[in-house]
């Protein structure tokens, strides 16, 4: 289709092309015939001077006085013919018109008085050239070219060179390219005086038929010749008769209308052979850049499907630099978004149900009990410890939804830390936590180990900190064995406070150090001693820690256990030392 969309504007632009291309061959031809045939006029009428002077010049020795006897005229005569060789003869006649001397001997006392152009020289020309005519010694057709001498304005003699008209080509210029061009002289009375390859043709057949257009030059007109058939050779020609002015004669060149069309075929072939080879060329250029363009948008399109039939691991790993590579990112990107959110969800959904169903199971439990217990009158101690067992399950309970809802908060971006963070002493947050702890019934104890003595001042919500840290605590106590140690540690590097919690539990494999502070996530190591959780807690912590331009991390203790650091900055004004 794109193809054909191309190819029909171009084919109709060489049409086009090819009449705008015949059209110029046929100016082009003309123009050149226009230029050969001023070239050929002034090289007749440059050999008609040539031949009045040297005519000119054998009368200044023929009329030296007394007139030469005709014998030695003869000798004149046949010096000049020497260095004419398109002349046939010379001859010297009386004013009458009587051949005096020639060098054809024989025509000695030939009169031509009744020739028209002796009659001109007569009536006073002084250089003529005759229409073309069948010379009176029979030898073929000649165009004889004279000149009359005076003497004191009185005619005292003509000189006349017979020219014969199959050597006229000699001194006309050949025509350039075309060896089937026809070109020649026409004579004042329309008679063919030289046409090239044409030398013997009879006086009847050099003469102009009635309508030829080389009537129209001959009385001055110049005329382009179109779609003529020739009468010399009967091929059908284009070109230019040009008027010879100075005589009234005329010139003419023509070219077989055939080759100016061919010509023009075959330029148009070529032009339509180079256009085709472009178009191929540019039409495999355009499939293979297209393939280029397309496979990015199909492996784009391809995996957009993919994602909305809920592969969530699809990628288009398109490589480069170009938009469409950015796209390609941009989307894998989006992708990589999409499968974590799809992750976490999952997780989500699966943690909940799992913690939020053993709670429940033990309410559930208890409930049948106490109702048991109701029916059958028991002591209400027992059904207070009961209901306190239930109230711890609902405390738990109620834990867990703070806890999700805390995450829920935090991956909105929406927890409330208090708009003026203030100066704290962070050892004293520590410490209230680590009361908190000794007080509850954990069956452990708890060592503050610290270098420093003062208070230790950051900028801070004593409150979220807080969190932090016994959050902290309660993995360590969570997650080690009981009758072990927590220690916790505090001190400052650079301007920074450093908070340690360290146990002697199961610590986390390598692998996820830092996979255990996103939401939902859960160690693989945990198995059948899983103390239970949402894989909520470390994630909240670092929230609030970041929130506070601090950082957190995990890192395995040397011998057993872990050890979870909380980095926060000091308050600058007063460094707590
Ligand atoms: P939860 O404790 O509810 O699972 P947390 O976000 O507090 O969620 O902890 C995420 C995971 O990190 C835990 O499930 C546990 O696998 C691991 N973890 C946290 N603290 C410790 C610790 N002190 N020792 C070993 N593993 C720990």
């Amino acid at each position: 289709m794109l193809v054909m969309i191309v190819l029909v504007p171009l084919v109709i632009l060489q049409v086009t092309e090819i009449s705008a291309q015949r059209r110029h061959s046929m100016d082009m031809e003309f123009n050149a015939c226009q230029d050969y045939a001023e070239a050929l006029s002034s090289a007749f009428i440059n050999y008609l001077n040539g031949l009045w002077d040297t005519e000119n010049a054998i009368a200044a020795s023929i009329t030296q006085t007394p007139l030469e006897s005709p014998d030695q005229i003869e000798t004149y005569l046949k010096e000049a013919q020497s260095s004419q060789p398109t002349v046939e003869r010379y001859s010297w006649l009386n004013p009458d018109g009587i051949v005096i001397a020639s060098t054809a001997g024989s025509s000695r006392g030939v009169s031509l008085e009744d020739r028209s152009y002796i009659n001109r020289i007569k009536g006073g020309a002084e250089a003529v050239v005759s229409p073309i005519i069948k010379g009176r010694l029979g030898d073929g057709i000649i165009m004889p070219v004279a000149r009359g001498i005076r003497k004191n304005g009185k005619l005292i003699g003509i000189i006349v060179a017979a020219v014969d008209v199959k050597k006229i080509g000699m001194v006309l210029p050949e025509y350039r390219d075309n060896k089937n061009s026809l070109f020649g002289i026409l004579d004042g009375e329309g008679n063919a005086v030289y046409v090239n390859g044409k030398p013997d043709m009879t006086l009847g057949k050099r003469h102009l038929i009635q309508d030829s257009p080389g009537w129209a030059a001959i009385r001055g007109e110049a005329t382009r010749i179109n779609n003529w058939t020739s009468q010399f050779d009967g091929v059908v020609r284009m070109g230019m008769i040009l008027p010879v002015k100075e005589i009234g004669w005329a010139c003419f060149i023509s070219t077989p209308q055939n080759d100016v069309v061919e010509r023009s075929i075959y330029e148009a072939i070529r032009s339509t052979a180079i256009l085709l080879i472009i178009l191929i060329c540019s039409i495999a250029a355009a499939i293979s850049f297209g393939r280029r363009i397309l496979q990015p948008v199909i492996k784009l399109k391809n995996s957009s499907d993919a994602i909305f039939r809920g592969d969530l691991s699809v990628r288009t790993n398109i490589e480069g630099t170009d938009e469409l590579a950015d796209a390609g990112k941009a989307f894998d990107q989006m992708a990589e978004q999409i499968q974590k959110l799809e992750i976490s969800r999952q997780l989500f959904i699966r943690t909940s149900v799992h913690e939020l169903k053993n709670p429940m199971t033990s309410i559930k439990a208890m409930t049948s009990l106490m109702k048991r217990k109701v029916n059958s009158q028991k002591p209400a101690e027992e059904l207070i410890a009961i209901m306190d067992e239930l109230e711890k399950e609902v405390g738990r309970l109620n834990g867990l939804l703070n806890e999700i809802a805390e995450a829920f908060r935090a991956q909105s971006g929406d927890v409330k830390l208090k708009s003026k963070l203030k100066r704290i002493d962070i050892m004293e947050v520590i410490q209230s936590v680590i009361k908190f702890f000794s007080m509850s019934d954990t069956g452990r104890s708890f060592n503050l180990v610290t270098g420093v003595s003062g208070p230790i001042w950051v900028e801070g919500d004593p409150e979220r900190l807080g969190d932090v840290i016994r959050n902290l605590i309660g993995n360590a106590l969570k997650y080690s064995p009981h009758g072990t140690d927590v220690e916790i540690g505090l001190k400052t590097l650079d301007n920074w406070a450093l908070i340690s919690v360290k146990d002697q539990g199961s610590g986390i494999p390598e692998a996820e150090l830092e996979k255990i502070f996103e939401s939902f996530y859960r160690s693989s190591s945990l198995n059948s001693g899983d103390p239970g959780g949402m894989g909520l807690g470390l994630y909240i912590c670092k929230d609030i820690v970041v929130r506070h331009g601090g950082s957190v991390w995990a890192e395995n203790n040397k011998d057993r256990g872990s050890t979870f650091y909380v980095k926060l900055p000091l308050n600058n004004i007063m460094k707590g030392e």
